[in-house]
């Protein structure tokens, strides 16, 4: 596996891609691998010739109260993962390489933002997208693959691309989660041992919902109540929100539930976050 630092050994990498005719697949990530991130870079393995992933902490996603200077930093045993299932190169930008001296130029969506997490993370997807666009820009992927783990991220980054004529095919992959069903994610290990089974309330709560709505429940808000009611069972878990949303736009009710939808919640348990959704039909 290649270790690309510099803008200029990803561009020049990329040329000699294009002169070989390959398909191009490209990973985003913040490092700290799991077998959620590792499941995104088979796919792409799958899906294309080559496959290049990035590991870079983007400041510019991250609020003054959150947790950039804490969230896990494992780059050794993330090149070793990366390594493993057959990455062809990984991507270690600098921050002073993505956001030079006098940056001033940010890509932000003005609808799907303002709602789910961007409430409570002001300005987080400008940052993502941001970023997004500009890893874009250097790795000229064919395609690019997402975790629906972080759902609203995943729609996000398709609209940018359709509304900004991007060329680049986004996939949208499946969570993974551990066995009891909670979602891995790099911030599951802030959990105590307590907090980590609390936490499997979650996948819980929105699998008897999917159920309900399986057996022909269509009132979105008995749907929620009953969501609700479940996840009160484990008061350690402070809902932030849970929501139905249409699945392709996360525009919200009024709508007709027999088109596809998906149910979104965060939640916290002590000071960290946690996210997940079902999709319902
Ligand atoms: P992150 O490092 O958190 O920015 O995540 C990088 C990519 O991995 C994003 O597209 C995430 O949605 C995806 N991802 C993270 N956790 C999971 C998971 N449990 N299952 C599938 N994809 C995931």
């Amino acid at each position: 596996m290649q270790t690309l630092i510099t803008l200029e050994e990803v561009r020049s990498l990329r040329q000699q891609w294009t002169k070989e005719n390959h398909k191009v697949a490209f990973v985003p990530t913040m490092g700290a691998l799991h077998d959620g991130h590792l499941s995104l870079m088979l796919q792409a393995r799958k899906l294309a010739d080559v496959v290049i992933a990035s590991i870079f902490v983007n400041p510019k996603q991250f609020g003054p109260s959150e947790d950039f200077s804490k969230y896990p930093r494992t780059l050794q045993d993330d090149t070793t993962k990366l390594n493993r299932v057959g990455v062809d190169a990984v991507f270690l930008p600098n921050a002073a390489d993505i956001y030079p001296e006098g940056f001033q130029t940010m890509v932000t969506n003005r609808e799907m933002a303002n709602a789910l997490c961007g409430l409570s993370r002001p300005g987080h997807f400008d940052g993502v997208l941001t970023v997004v666009a500009k890893l874009f820009n250097l790795v000229q992927p064919h395609i690019s693959l997402f975790g629906k783990k972080d759902y609203q991220q995943w729609r996000l980054i398709e609209t940018m691309v359709r509304d900004l004529g991007m060329s680049v095919e986004v996939v949208g992959c499946d969570i993974t989660r551990e066995p009891d069903g909670l979602a891995m994610s790099s911030r599951n290990r802030y959990l105590t041992p307590e907090q980590r089974e609390q936490a499997s309330a979650i996948y819980r709560a929105l699998t008897a919902t999917k159920s309900l709505r399986t057996q022909g429940e269509k009132a979105i808000e008995r749907l929620l109540a009953q969501f609700k009611n479940e996840l009160a069972k484990t008061p350690a878990l402070q809902l932030e929100y849970a929501e139905i949303r249409e699945k392709f736009t996360l525009r919200g009710p009024p709508f007709q539930l027999d088109k596809p939808s998906v149910l979104l919640v965060a939640a916290k348990i002590g000071a960290t976050r946690l996210i997940d959704n079902i999709e319902l039909d």
